[in-house]
């Protein structure tokens, strides 16, 4: 494949190495052994994504009925898929029930399954998330509009008695991502197993699964970042795993959105005009903000604050995360603003950066753009046609088509 031939006629378009996006599902399954593993289908719900992380056994953390039906349309199973957001509707409820585990976000929540099963005259097993009494960093918990608190859950033994219907089978917690301390993932999954413990002891529970939730980073900065470092990570849930085979016997998950995909993504844009104002060099291209939203993000934060941003928030995003250049031969560089077409100041790619000489036609690329791109987008802004998405595997081309 001649991938600058493909890209003048398909940018923009996001492209996504399938290779790397296997590797890094091999990655988790052969170090981190004792857990399962679950993606998350809101970092990037192309549908051969999907397949590629299905193939590698993965199930699904869905955060949507529709994300539970792409799970299941795209290879997995119904046992693996586990619906969690905060405010299903009934709706919701109906539409995903018996196709997946929902995990009920709120004990209101489990009425309302509770409610939907009777009158279907059936019991569903069904996980609870907990907001628990802790953070990443150990201390104690706070206020979130994700799951039910900790000391609530363990106060509401009466109202789960009465929803006859429900079997909560296991817990789900996810409270911080973009960890890439071993330490503080080890220390967090610790919690998370005693708060397993915990529940346990409650009546008309029984644990069988224990979803540790996401945490684990991507690498985003290879210049000033260090990747998780996998094998230590699993010399501290080892004792976990040990501790869990002597009492729950649970199913152990892990979710991962961001680690699977990000860096295994690229986004391509072409260059529509080149234009001088006050002696500064704009190149406009198509797509941007409403093509790949987190590099204006990046940049408004950067002009925002001095500070340094980690990864996790807001919109998955921090400074210098982004590798830009054009694909063209030039040896002459300029120090040019990348912008898009959009009547908005906002629409920017990135400012002051040195790239190849350009033309318009050029094609310029940008990296980690495989979780949080497509997905996270306004790609209805301004009426402009949404971007494309390639998925290359075996030196294939898939359009998800
Ligand atoms: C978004 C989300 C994830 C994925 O987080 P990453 O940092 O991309 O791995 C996992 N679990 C839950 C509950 C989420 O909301």
């Amino acid at each position: 494949m001649d991938l600058l031939n493909f890209l003048q006629d398909h940018a923009p378009c996001y492209m996504y190495d399938g290779e790397k996006v296997e590797s890094q599902c091999r990655k988790l399954k052969d170090t981190l052994s004792g857990f399962d593993f679950l993606y998350s289908v809101k970092t990037n719900a192309f549908p051969p994504m999907i397949q590629g992380v299905a193939k590698e056994g993965f199930g699904a953390d869905a955060a949507s009925s529709r994300e539970v039906e792409l799970a299941l349309e795209n290879g997995i199973a119904p046992e693996q898929v586990f619906y969690s957001s905060p405010g299903k509707t009934d709706q919701d409820i109906e539409a995903s029930f018996g196709k997946c585990v929902l995990i009920a976000d709120s004990i209101s929540e489990v009425r309302r399954i509770h409610q939907v099963a009777a009158r279907r005259g059936e019991t569903a097993e069904i996980g609870i998330r907990v907001n628990p009494d802790f953070t990443m960093l150990g201390d104690r918990g706070c206020a979130s509009k994700f799951g039910v608190d900790t000391r609530e859950l363990l106060v509401s033994e009466a109202v789960l008695d009465a929803c006859t219907n429900v079997r909560i089978i296991g817990i789900h917690v996810h409270i911080q991502s973009q960890i890439l301390d071993y330490q503080v993932l080890g220390r967090y999954y610790q919690n998370c197993f005693a708060l397993a413990r915990r529940i346990q002891a409650m009546n008309r529970v029984w644990i069988k699964f224990i979803n540790f939730g996401s945490g684990i980073g991507a690498l985003y900065r290879e210049e000033l970042d260090h990747p998780v470092d996998l094998e230590k990570l699993a010399g501290l849930a080892a004792a976990i795993v040990d501790e869990n085979d002597r009492t729950l016997k649970a199913k152990l998950y892990i979710e991962t959105g961001r680690f699977i995909g990000c860096n295994a993504g690229k986004y391509y844009t072409k260059i529509v005009d080149i234009k001088e104002s006050y002696g500064q060099k704009y190149l406009i291209v198509e797509n941007a903000m409403n093509g790949f939203l987190r590099p204006a993000i990046a940049n408004l934060l950067s002009k925002a604050t001095e500070q340094s941003l980690p990864g996790y928030e807001p919109l998955y995003t921090c400074q210098n995360e982004f590798g830009v250049r054009v694909l063209n031969q030039e040896d002459h560089r300029e120090r040019v603003h990348i912008v898009g077409n959009l009547c908005t100041a906002l629409d920017v790619i990135c400012e002051n950066v040195e790239v190849n000489h350009t033309r318009v036609g050029d094609i310029i690329e940008i990296t980690n753009a495989g979780s949080y791109g497509y997905s996270l987008s306004p790609l209805l802004f301004s009426g402009h046609a949404a971007p494309g998405q390639y998925y290359v595997f075996g030196g294939k081309i898939f359009s998800g088509e």
